[in-house]
């Protein structure tokens, strides 16, 4: 045998005879098999590289980079969007911590938020808003359709099968989400609370949340829904999902109010520095509240950072309707706009739709209901018509928005 025949791969030691190409290297020689498959394990790699890469990249953004895209989209509401920030960031940190393998044994916990404030106060937008910024996909489940396993209703496990139709059932896509679960005073326990009146379930969709907020591999039904033995479960890890619950805890002021005043005694002599905001007591909450309330410690335990929504004023439902990069009045210029209509509004016109959501109590979705009534007819007529101009003073408002629209809207809210 000659010497060239004698060659063989250095990784799978076939002879040159027995392969298509022999390719040599400094000391060592590869054939085209070889290659083909380094080929496909440097593609898997990529590919991994780019699922891991999400944390990687999400980390970048630091807390106050993630307060300035908020800012973007939520007028006010500044404690919370601190909190948020930081919980956040501390979330993705914890991904990475996992991921590296860290020499010591401080384990970083889940940062789950609860954020508790009025209905329309922008909960669910702020949830839905860090979700967009970090592009993880996005849920939103209502606490009071879960019920306890084996009970009428959906088992807590549901929470994810919508995650996963939103990641497109891609799981580890749907593994770093964010899932809000709203209304979750509802499922308090009775008892503590004499204001709510739903069945003792409540408590035992608690317990079974636990297991959920903290991260363990659920079997979730494709479809969603109930169990059927006939359907192929997904095994999904929430180790990584962020949980953020939301709920008005309506009452829950008599609570603070009251442990407010009984530490007052204790600390008569500072209570003048430190005077108690009355008109809202929500921005005093503490975990112990929640407990008073009706949550059980090891939920309060399992969403570890407490913040509160403010009540929107006049001038917050006033930058609301303008100021958000997608503001009401944005969406309806554009609107108007791809009919090459020129949509102006005028301050005054403004301040009286405004004003119309403070004195019936509509709250920031009002709001669009209240410009939906208004503008319908221009949104029916100005496609078909000549009239390229659109400008909505106060008495345009005032004339489109009659009493029978105000008292359905109020009815609706
Ligand atoms: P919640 O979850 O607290 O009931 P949402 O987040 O659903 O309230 O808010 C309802 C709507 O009101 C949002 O879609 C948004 O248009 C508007 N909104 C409420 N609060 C704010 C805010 N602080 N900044 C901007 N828009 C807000």
């Amino acid at each position: 045998m000659s010497k060239e025949e004698n060659l063989e791969c250095s990784f799978c030691g076939r002879k040159k005879a027995e392969t298509d190409l022999l390719i040599a290297g400094m000391d060592a020689h590869i054939c085209d098999k070889c290659i083909e498959q380094a080929h496909g394990i440097v593609e898997e790699e990529i590919s991994e590289a780019k699922t891991d890469g999400l944390s990687k990249d999400l980390i970048l953004k630091k807390p106050q980079e993630i307060k300035a895209f908020l800012d973007q989209y939520i007028i006010g509401q500044v404690e919370t969007k601190r909190a948020m920030s930081v919980a956040v960031y501390n979330h993705y940190k914890r991904l990475l911590q996992t991921k590296d393998n860290d020499d010591d044994d401080v384990e970083i916990e889940k940062s789950n938020i609860i954020l508790v404030g009025e209905t329309g106060t922008g909960k669910t937008l702020v949830a839905k808003t860090i979700a967009k910024m970090l592009n993880v996909p996005f849920s939103i489940v209502d606490a009071t359709v879960l019920t306890q396993a084996g009970y009428v209703g959906e088992d807590v496990e549901s929470i994810l099968s919508r995650l996963l139709q939103v990641a497109d059932y891609d799981v580890a896509k749907a593994e770093k989400g964010i899932v809000f679960i709203d209304e979750i005073d509802k499922i308090a326990r009775k008892g503590d609370n004499p204001s709510i009146t739903r069945d003792v379930s409540g408590e035992g969709v608690q317990q079974a949340l636990l297991k959920l907020l903290e991260g363990t591999v659920v079997n979730v039904a494709p479809k969603g829904g109930r169990k059927h033995p006939e359907q192929k479960f997904i095994e999904v890890n929430t180790k990584e999902i962020l949980f953020i619950a939301g709920g008005a805890f309506s009452g829950i002021e008599r609570i603070i109010s009251k442990r407010l005043n009984r530490q007052a005694v204790g600390f008569a002599a500072s209570l003048e520095d430190d005077k108690i905001d009355e008109g809202n007591l929500l921005q005093y909450i503490i975990p112990s509240d929640l407990k008073a309330f009706g949550l059980i410690p090891e939920i309060i335990g399992r969403l570890p950072v407490l913040s509160y929504m403010n009540p929107l004023d006049a001038d917050t439902l006033r930058a609301i309707l303008t100021e958000p990069k997608n503001s009401i009045i944005k969406q309806y210029a554009k609107l108007f706009k791809m009919d090459d209509v020129d949509f102006t509004i005028e301050e005054e016109a403004l301040n009286y739709i405004v004003g119309k959501a403070v004195e019936y109590k509509l709250g920031a979705r009002g709001l669009r209901s209240l410009c939906e009534a208004i503008f319908t007819d221009a949104m029916f007529d100005l496609p078909s018509s000549d009239d390229k101009e659109l400008n909505v003073t106060k008495e345009y408002a005032e004339a489109k928005l009659t009493n029978t629209t105000l008292k359905k809207l109020k009815a609706a809210s």
